[in-house]
């Protein structure tokens, strides 16, 4: 057997330096997005020339590549991932592998789409979703999405409910902005059955005149007033990803806490990140990264030179991220340059 045939069958586990399995792929199949969240971007927002970005083709190689190797779930995120023209497709090209190695395809989104697409994603083989969603007031959705109407997103929800789609809802916790309403939206996600994350505001790309630190809210004080309202049982569930799960007492939704700031979660990390443009980022608050689209597009290249790289990428993966919340001097460190709608969430 040839060194390159040998390469292409070895199905060996993807393990990092520090003895993590790999085996979840985030994707951004896009940076672009029809809202312009005050946290994530600036309200004029530079995005990729078209170009820049990989082709479905050039995406379905590589998800393929990272199966072969031991991948079992894929996220599609963005920017927007259901603004990109022909979504449903690249779903479509994946589905095959939900009948072998891939065991779950997944989706983050904005949900203002999700009317439209809601079915076609359960019959491409998404059953679980994670919808971001930060109010359940109109007036404060528009201030904080500066584009959206949040009925667009209400009506997706239920679409996506009426669907069967699992639904997860994702909330960035704000001080001054919707730390006043938690209760509703708690209350909220247990009317409709929705399991519930928060997360801590990461220091992810430039916002223009916003500044993060004046919404930073540190999810602790939030447990602890959650706790006292609600009662919260901590559960052993796990993701597999950052957040820490309790269970809201007398119901049956999880309750999850994503805090990069003010704990460091990484040492249970499994997951890496490929951006729109095909650079592959081991680590979300680390500037790590593998360029897949060079070799991708690189006529010479073969399926061993893709498989060694995905390998590479691995071993390289750093330890932990370098975010952190300095409370003496009140802020927050170790910023990254690329926007979370770059890399995708
Ligand atoms: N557009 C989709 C959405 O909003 O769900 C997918 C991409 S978005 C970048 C993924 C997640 O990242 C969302 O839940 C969003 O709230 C979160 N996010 C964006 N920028 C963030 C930041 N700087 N800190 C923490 N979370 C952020
Ligand atoms: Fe768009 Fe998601 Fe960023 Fe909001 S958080 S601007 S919806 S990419």
């Amino acid at each position: 057997m040839t060194e390159q045939v040998k390469k292409l069958l070895d199905k060996s586990n993807l393990i990092d330096p520090f003895n993590r399995h790999i085996t979840y792929l985030r994707l951004s199949v896009t940076d672009r997005c029809d809202l312009r969240c005050t946290y994530c971007m600036p309200e004029k927002m530079t995005f990729l020339n078209k170009k820049e970005v990989l082709t479905f083709e050039e995406m379905y190689k590589l998800c393929s590549g990272f199966i072969h190797l031991g991948i079992k779930k894929i996220r599609i995120t963005g920017g927007e991932p259901l603004v990109r023209k022909g979504i449903m497709d690249f779903f479509e090209m994946l589905k095959p592998h939900l009948s072998s190695d891939l065991e779950e395809l997944t989706l983050t989104t904005n949900g203002t789409q999700l009317h439209k697409y809601a079915d076609e994603l359960y019959s491409n083989g998404v059953k679980r979703l994670n919808v971001s969603l930060d109010t359940l007031d109109k007036k404060k959705f528009k201030q904080i999405t500066r584009l959206g109407n949040l009925q667009d997103v209400l009506l997706g929800i239920q679409a996506a409910k009426d669907a069967n789609l699992k639904i997860k809802i994702n909330c960035v916790a704000l001080k001054n902005i919707n730390d006043n309403e938690i209760d509703d939206f708690i209350n909220w996600c247990i009317k409709n059955d929705f399991d519930l994350t928060f997360i801590e505001t990461m220091p992810m790309g430039d916002i223009g005149n916003e500044n993060r630190l004046d919404h930073f809210l540190s999810l602790d004080e939030l447990k602890k007033n959650i706790s006292s309202k609600f009662g919260l049982e901590d559960i052993s569930f796990s993701s597999g990803g950052p957040a820490k799960y309790t269970r809201i007492k007398g119901s049956d939704i999880k309750l999850g806490f994503i805090t990069p700031l003010s704990h460091n979660f990484c040492s249970s990390c499994n997951r890496i990140r490929v951006d729109a443009t095909g650079v592959l980022h081991q680590c979300l608050g680390q500037s790590n990264s593998l360029d897949f689209r060079k070799i991708l597009r690189d006529p010479n290249s073969t399926d061993a030179d893709l498989f060694e790289n995905i390998r590479r990428s691995i071993k390289q993966k750093p330890e932990k991220h370098s975010f952190a919340y300095d409370f003496s001097k009140q802020r927050i460190e170790g910023k990254i340059d690329r926007h979370m709608s770059l890399t995708g969430g």
